[in-house]
Order: C-alpha cells, then structure tokens, then sequence
C-alpha cells in the first residue's frame, strides 16, 4: 500500500456555526468519493464556536476532527481560555498546538507550547505540534537553530513512547498564508531533519505553508512528508479534497 496520507484543515478564525453547517452540506460530495481510501487521514481543525457541527459532521461523514489551540491547566482562573476537559465533552482527540501565529501573534513560548503538548498526552489526545523559520531566521542561517530550539524544547521529558504519538506540522512561517511555497526539496530537508532530530522513524511529520491542488503532489510525494496542513484551501470543500485527489492523480 502507498504510504499514509493526513490530509489536515486549519480553518483559523473562519467558518462560524452557520457557516461550519453550509461547508458539510457541500462536504459529501467531495468527500464521499475518497472517503473510504485506506491511506488518507482526514482532519479539521475548527475554532471553539464551531465544535459542536463539526462533531456532528464527524461522526456523520468519518472524519477526525479537533481544536486549534487549548490551556494547559484543567480549570481555575484563566479567563478566556479552554480546557482538555472542556474539548473532551466534544468528542475532541486532536489540537494543534504552537501554530506560528500563536507564536508570532500571540507571543506563546516555548514553554507554554511544551506544557500544551505534555497536557494533551497526559490526557490521551494527540497534539499536532507546528514549528518553522520565519523569513528572517532562514535568511540569516539560522533556520535549524531555531527549529532545534522549539522541537527539542516540546519533547523535552517525553518518553519515547510520548514523541511518537505527537504530529509533527513543519510550517516556515514566510510561507503560512502567503501563496509562496516552500520547495519540495525545502521541505523534505527540513521533514528529513527533523525525523531524525526527533529521533522516531516512524514520526508523522506534516508540511504546511500555502498547500493546494497544484503544489500537492510534488510536497507529498517526497519522502519524510506524511501530509499537510493547509489553511486557505481548506475552507472550501473542493480544494481541499483536491490536494489528496492531485496527489494520486
Ligand atoms: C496554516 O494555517 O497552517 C497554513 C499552512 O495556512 P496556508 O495553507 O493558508 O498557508
């Protein structure tokens, strides 16, 4: 069998309730043919508002679905933020943590992130850890100091056990959101690199930055690239059932 495809949404900010119940009424049509693949994962990742239609769309099409961020603490005086135990009540199993706009936006440390990705394991959920360079930090050569820094500072204290069941989301920040892509050979080195950095062979290690239809089967054929993780185009069904399509095509 080919390899295992994770075909991953990050709607950010976007599809409120309303709108998170039009895109499932469009959703089977494009779904349905692939739906059934054995190497294809598909997730979305929803703001809190709208968990509730995307679990019921969940459970209805087959799909994994999860969070775009969460606290470490289980609850206490932490206005603003959601607990592990509140995305459980949803039926939630995966969050993205340490997206680079929580990074860059948001100013969340190292630190934090790591404590996020211990929470979750405790807990029995599956963190889908982003890392990347900005333009910057890649410019200057320090694109694998600073990757280094937020892997090794994530799996710090984890067992071996723990770093496997992490996913693992390469994400340059210069091309999260921007339409530049980083090239396949870009990112097989960095996916490349970090598998052996983080020292698990069979590590899922995603990329993302500017995913789409046209790009898709280039970055996912390389070899350590297990999937990705798109934003824009996953806020419409169409495109972003066509980056798996265009894969196989
Ligand atoms: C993302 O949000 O993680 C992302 C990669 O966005 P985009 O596909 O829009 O670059």
């Amino acid at each position: 069998m080919s390899k295992k495809i994770y075909l991953y949404g990050n709607w950010k900010m976007n599809n409120t309730y309303a709108e998170t119940e039009a895109f499932f009424k469009d959703f089977p049509a494009v779904y349905n043919p692939v739906k059934d693949a054995p190497d294809l994962e598909v997730g979305i990742f929803a703001p809190f508002t709208s968990l509730w239609p995307l679990s019921q769309a969940a459970k209805k099409e087959g799909f994994i679905f999860g969070a775009q961020n969460v606290y470490y603490e289980a609850s206490g005086a932490f206005t603003g933020e959601i607990s592990i135990p509140m995305l459980k009540e949803y039926g939630v199993t995966h969050v993205i943590i340490g997206h680079s706009e929580r990074r860059h936006i948001f100013f969340e440390p190292d630190e934090m992130i790591a404590k996020k990705v211990k929470a979750l394991l405790d807990a029995g959920m599956t963190p889908v850890f982003c890392y990347g360079e900005t333009l910057e930090e890649r410019e200057s050569g320090n694109t694998f100091t600073v990757m280094e820094r937020q892997i090794k500072s994530a799996i710090a204290g984890l067992t071996p056990a723990e770093t496997a069941k992490i996913i693992y989301a390469y994400e340059p920040v210069w091309a999260i959101g921007t339409g530049k892509t980083a090239t396949p050979a870009q990112a097989e080195e960095v996916c490349k690199w970090s598998r052996e950095l983080i020292g698990q062979k069979e590590a899922v290690i995603l990329y993302g930055g500017s995913v789409k239809g046209s790009n898709a089967k280039e970055l996912l054929s390389q070899p350590d690239i297990d999937g990705a993780l798109v934003g824009g185009a996953s806020l419409k069904p169409a495109p972003f059932i066509e980056i798996y399509t265009a894969y196989k095509g």
